[in-house]
């Protein structure tokens, strides 16, 4: 069983309430009986949620809650993520409104870990940057993304830009611009196909340092976007200063940027700020006819959401870019032409 496998490498240095080290070992004897009652069909759910329900008290640990818990089999679970090949890329295709055509897709990580089924990136990217994963895994999500573009490339498809989100720890390493231009190089893919998704936060972080990279970055010809845009620092100074060519409004206030006066304000705001900063701004998170005009009405260039594509598996996005007409001149392309098929996202 893997998780008894895994921490039985590590000694327990004896029992301690809340010592989460401690801990780890004793709820990894645990887990199996869960697992053994999913495998012989006794239970449905996943495993990681069968153990939200492990009586934690039961075994004497009150200090730790479910979602330590939680976290500590999802993290021994990455470490083996890379060498089991459980990790996997989707893309979801970015539309321009005017255009109607597919203008870039945006590279989403996926890990489907064999015991506790499909896990969110949402759960396992924090996890995988404070266990030191995100190293490694970042490392893995661009050369493959560079890769898959380049050998679409180099099939005579028609490729777009693809882009890779860059987490705030990973950025930070070492000699980071380095690491792209090392990969572009070994790909063999042009830096104008691809863009980093970069957050407010990170951006702000790290003062010059951040700065130095983001040139060096921009001077491979490597286009950096703003993620989330929208919920990070109230100071927009920074625009001026970082070579960013793109906003990506935050899906939170694509929500409700039909109905809700608020998040009409601030989306409004958002893209003619970025008009006059000649900036690109693309929403995420459309899903909705209404939004879509909103946007559409207000000057927005670009989308991305359900409402045109869901993130789609490599074969799909294979599929589409053989069929002449994907995106061209069809805001609902990927539906109505029935390629619209996915992988929940
Ligand atoms: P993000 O970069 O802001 O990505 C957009 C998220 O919104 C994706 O979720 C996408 O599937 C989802 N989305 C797109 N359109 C719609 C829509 O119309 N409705 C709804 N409800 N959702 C929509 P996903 O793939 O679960 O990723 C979540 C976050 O995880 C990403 O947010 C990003 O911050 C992070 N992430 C994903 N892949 C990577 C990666 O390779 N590296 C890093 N560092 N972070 C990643
Ligand atoms: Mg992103
Ligand atoms: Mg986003």
């Amino acid at each position: 069983m893997w998780l008894v496998r895994q921490h039985n490498r590590r000694k327990p240095t004896g029992l301690r309430e809340g010592n989460e080290s401690t801990f780890s070992w004793d709820v990894a004897c645990k887990v199996p009986d869960e697992l053994e009652e999913r495998r012989s069909g006794k239970r449905s759910e996943p495993a990681i949620w069968t153990f939200r329900s492990l009586r934690l008290k039961r075994i004497g640990l009150k200090n730790l809650g479910a979602r330590a818990a939680e976290d500590l089999v999802l993290g021994n679970a990455l470490q083996l993520a890379l060498e089991n090949n459980e990790l996997f890329l989707v893309y979801q295709p970015q539309m321009s409104i005017a255009g109607g055509t597919i203008i870039g897709m945006e590279a989403l990580l996926r890990w489907r870990q064999s015991e506790l089924g499909l896990v969110p990136p949402d759960k396992f990217i924090p996890i995988a940057e404070s266990r030191g994963l995100i190293g490694s895994i970042g490392e893995w999500v661009l050369r493959t993304a560079c890769s898959q573009i380049r050998q679409w490339q180099t099939e005579g498809l028609p490729v777009v830009p693809v882009a890779v989100n860059v987490s705030a720890v990973q950025f930070r390493q070492w000699g980071f611009a380095e690491f792209v231009a090392r990969v572009l190089d070994e790909t063999g893919l042009a830096s104008d196909y691809l863009e980093l998704e970069l957050t407010e936060s990170l951006l702000l972080s790290t003062g010059d340092a951040t700065f130095a990279v983001l040139n060096d970055l921009s001077a491979l010809g490597v286009k950096l976007s703003i993620d989330d845009f929208g919920t990070g620092y109230s100071s927009l100074s920074y625009l001026r200063h970082f070579p960013v060519s793109r906003l990506k409004i935050d899906k939170s206030f694509i929500n409700s940027v039909a109905t809700n006066p608020s998040d009409a304000a601030i989306t409004t705001a958002i893209i003619s700020m970025a008009k006059q900063l000649n900036l690109r701004v693309i929403a995420e998170g459309i899903e909705t006819e209404d939004q879509f005009a909103f946007l559409r009405d207000h000057g927005c260039d670009e989308l991305q959401g359900y409402y045109f594509s869901k993130p789609l598996t490599v074969d799909l996005i294979a599929d589409n870019l053989r069929t002449p007409s994907w995106g061209s001149g069809n805001i609902r392309a990927i539906p109505e032409s029935g390629l619209g098929l996915t992988i929940d996202a």
